[in-house]
């Protein structure tokens, strides 16, 4: 349990109150590798995207990445290799983190002017329920905006004990396009259909970012796993720019569908013996967000021991704050990979986010711990 600190008593003084507004608190000095962090999480987060839907996120981390001069494999899925030549080439280490997020996508237009919607990866209705402003991405890559809203609405039609009630169904969940409020059922679907509104396309939910460099956190929707998409680039950006070699040839992995439980296939390769999941998870079963996590397990799956043992060794060298952890749920991309016949090492680091799947939110340490680990496991 924490702590009870005693309120001050208020401090007796005849000082009026002043009017100016307090001093703007400092923000916080970045390093050059949280920087680049948080660089690539704004760009990406301006990319809508969902699992096999990461074609845009992919060519930004493809562009940037030949930028940097690296060398960039695609594959047809729009998944990314871009391998890196260690001072010894014999072992080949993978890091890998999933490009692709959940989301949700239109899945039937209706009279009255709005669609039903329905999730794509591990969405649920309770993390959109009302009030949520999404956008839909048409073919010609327009973005029309709406609102999310449960049919049981409003609470004066429902009553409370009704709108307490409300199914967590997608069935009773709408987006309707801000163009076709006042629709008619005439009139609604037409509408639609000039908006250039389809089934099966994108819906991309308001990320909601926001980058607090005063307190050191920040808060969106996606960042699983963005977040490890922007360590592998910050990881990147710091080899090419100091021109780093790694003890071992390193392999940095984007893939496309982790979020459907099919991302590790693009892992394999015959010659790489180590594969570690960079992701996210739990924020809520920490003792300190400001602390990175290396899993142990997922699920009934225990991640490898030499290969475990060695990102903690690499985390206490760089002395950087991480907490052992054995997260019930969420699987990634480590043991998908050994689903798909990866025959190596597994391991998992993480930056642990509060409200996983929501909009989730966390803190500049929790980035920057795996960055320093990673970066003290290939160089250190
Ligand atoms: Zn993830």
């Amino acid at each position: 349990m924490a702590t009870k600190i005693k309120a001050k008593p208020a401090a007796k003084t005849t000082v009026k109150a002043s009017a100016k507004t307090p001093a703007k608190e400092a923000k916080k000095v970045l390093t050059p590798a949280m920087k680049s962090a948080l660089g690539h999480t704004r760009a990406l987060l301006d990319i809508p995207s969902a699992t096999n839907r990461i074609g845009a996120v992919a060519d930004y981390v493809e562009k940037h990445s030949k930028k940097l001069g690296y060398k960039v494999e695609r594959q047809w899925d729009d998944t990314l290799r871009i391998s890196v030549t260690g001072k010894e080439t014999k072992r080949v280490v993978g890091y890998g983190a999933h490009l692709d997020r959940i989301g949700l996508m239109v899945d039937e237009l209706f009279d009255d002017g709005t669609v039903k919607i329905s999730a794509i990866g591990g969405l649920y209705p309770g993390h959109v329920m009302d009030g949520v402003t999404a956008k839909i991405q048409t073919k010609s890559g327009a973005l029309v905006e709406g609102l999310i809203f449960h049919t049981d609405t409003p609470i004066h039609k429902m009553g409370l004990e009704g709108f307490e009630k409300r199914p967590q169904k997608w069935k009773n969940i709408r987006l309707r396009p801000d163009a076709c409020i006042g629709c008619t059922k005439k009139n609604g679907k037409d509408k639609l259909k000039a908006l250039g509104i389809q089934v099966g396309q994108l819906v991309w939910l308001n990320p909601m970012l926001n980058i607090d460099e005063v307190n050191g956190t920040l808060r969106s929707r996606w960042l699983d796993n963005t977040l490890g998409c922007v360590v592998l680039l910050a990881l990147m950006e710091r080899w090419a720019e100091k021109k780093l070699k790694p003890k071992f040839s390193v392999d940095f992995i984007f893939s496309a569908a982790e979020e459907a439980g099919m991302g590790g296939t693009s892992v394999i390769r015959p010659e790489m013996s180590d594969f570690v999941a960079v992701d996210t998870s739990v924020g809520e079963e920490m003792e300190d967000l400001n602390n990175c996590a290396i899993k142990q397990k997922a699920g009934r799956y225990p991640y490898s021991q030499k290969l475990t043992d060695e990102l903690e060794a690499a985390a206490e060298k760089a002395k950087v704050g991480f907490e052992r952890k054995s997260f019930e749920g969420g699987g990634t991309d480590a043991e998908q990979a050994k689903g798909a016949g990866f025959k190596g090492q597994v391991a998992c680091i993480v930056s642990p986010i509060y409200n996983l799947h929501s909009v989730e939110s966390t803190t500049f340490g929790a980035v920057e711990g795996v960055i320093e680990t990673l970066h003290a496991h290939a160089m250190l």
